[in-house]
């Protein structure tokens, strides 16, 4: 069923971007044609309003789900939602392609909760991309899980390992982390695959783009032969098929793809030739709309640069990237959550996933190394229902 993407794999040269990177040859982007950056919301055209086929109330699931799905104010499950969560349920294997910001987090969470309940004995993995990705998972676990017995524990890398190792001595349910940091904790002895029966992998994409597939592989060759396999991914590619063959048993695909990206956000691009880059963006930054930014830059040093250079100009403006500690990480994370900071300047991995409310505008500030990134960063605005607007700066 998924066989159909396969061709998407070459139509933008959708080889892993690190394997290139270490190859020497660099795609730089400047083979992505300026066209695929500018795409106008759908605005007169208003696509036919999603009808769920079931609503949260019909999912055969505990009722205290149920009431924690309502106090988060869902009221009706999005697509890949309505058509994932029942397959889930009856435990077969699933693929869930989806554009970013469709709710697969919840898609997984909400039946994987439900198996806890039936089964307190469960133990599931949950393996993502990137720290950010799994502490936000974690804590979507706790809002679905408020009031139940239900554990966890978040295995990143960047976070102390100790704790991590003292936490595992107790009973999880839930083990969240990312391919490196597991393989490290399997290595030493105190991370026990055998009795883990269900495996989530969020962001598979991301996982191979970043080139754990190998540890990915290590890590489900240590658990029971007889898994439960979720497996998530925005986009499709070769690798990503190849990797589903040889890890899911007859999995039901469910694909809610519309187009490579999200009707909600408006592309464009914005003319720097013969400017200075960061006055173009400092005009940008002073008009009113632009009041949440998320800027990408390609590399840690430019980014944390760039960053300062706002900042230095009066912005409020901080910097996630992989050179700054988990703990400043979080922290400008939270700011720019929490809207203390009008922009937040990344790079292309420590952004992967992210869910954050209400981003207005995308900025493209160094062009994207594969048109699959430029989907990723966009997929940060216009979540939720919202509308966002995605700006990319070329020459
Ligand atoms: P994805 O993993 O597909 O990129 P997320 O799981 O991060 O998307 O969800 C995107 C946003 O949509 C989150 O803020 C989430 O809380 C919200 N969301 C998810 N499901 C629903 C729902 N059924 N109703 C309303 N909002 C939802
Ligand atoms: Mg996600």
């Amino acid at each position: 069923m998924y066989r159909k993407f396969a061709r998407r794999a070459g139509s933008f040269g959708g080889r892993p971007r690190f394997r290139g990177a270490r190859g020497g040859g660099r795609n730089t982007g400047s083979d992505i044609h300026y066209s695929k950056f500018i795409n106008k919301a759908v605005i007169t055209e208003e696509v036919a309003k999603f009808v769920p086929e079931h609503l949260f109330k019909d999912f055969n699931i505990d009722d205290r789900i149920k009431a924690n799905i309502f106090a988060k104010g869902y009221s009706e499950p999005t697509p890949i939602q309505d058509k994932i969560i029942p397959h889930v349920l009856r435990g077969s294997d699933v693929v869930g392609i989806a554009n970013t910001g469709t709710g697969k987090t919840a898609a997984f969470l909400i039946p994987l909760i439900n198996k806890v309940l039936l089964n307190p004995k469960e133990e599931i993995l949950v393996v993502v991309p990137t720290r950010e990705l799994a502490q936000q998972i974690e804590s979507e676990l706790k809002t679905f899980t408020e009031g139940m017995k239900i554990y966890s524990v978040c295995c990143v890398g960047g976070a102390p390992i100790g704790k991590q190792i003292r936490d595992l001595r107790y009973w999880n349910n839930f083990v969240i982390g990312t391919p490196g940091r597991l393989k490290d904790l399997i290595e030493r002895r105190v991370l026990n695959l055998a009795p883990f029966s269900t495996i989530v992998l969020d962001e598979a994409d991301r996982m191979l783009d970043m080139g754990f597939v190998a540890d990915m592989k290590l890590i489900m060759s240590k658990m029971s032969k007889t898994r439960h396999t979720l497996f998530f991914s925005a986009t499709m590619s070769r690798e990503v098929e190849q990797l589903i063959k040889e890890f899911l048993k007859e999995p039901v695909t469910v694909s809610v793809k519309t187009g490579d990206t999200s009707k909600s956000v408006d592309q464009d691009i914005v003319r720097t030739a013969g400017k200075e880059k960061i006055d173009v963006l400092h005009d940008l930054l002073n008009s009113p709309e632009l009041s949440k930014v998320l800027i990408f830059g390609k590399t840690k040093h430019g980014v944390e640069r760039l960053s300062r250079t706002l900042a230095e100009r009066g912005f409020k403006a901080d910097s996630i990237h992989g050179d700054k500690n988990q703990n400043a990480r979080q922290r400008a994370l939270g700011k720019f959550k929490k809207d203390e900071i009008q922009i937040l300047v990344a790079t292309d991995v420590a952004a992967r996933g992210l869910d954050i409310p209400d981003v207005t505008h995308v900025i493209n500030y160094d062009i994207p190394a594969t048109y699959d990134d430029y989907v990723h960063r966009i997929g940060r605005t216009g979540r939720g229902g919202k509308k966002g607007k995605a700006l990319t700066f070329v020459g």
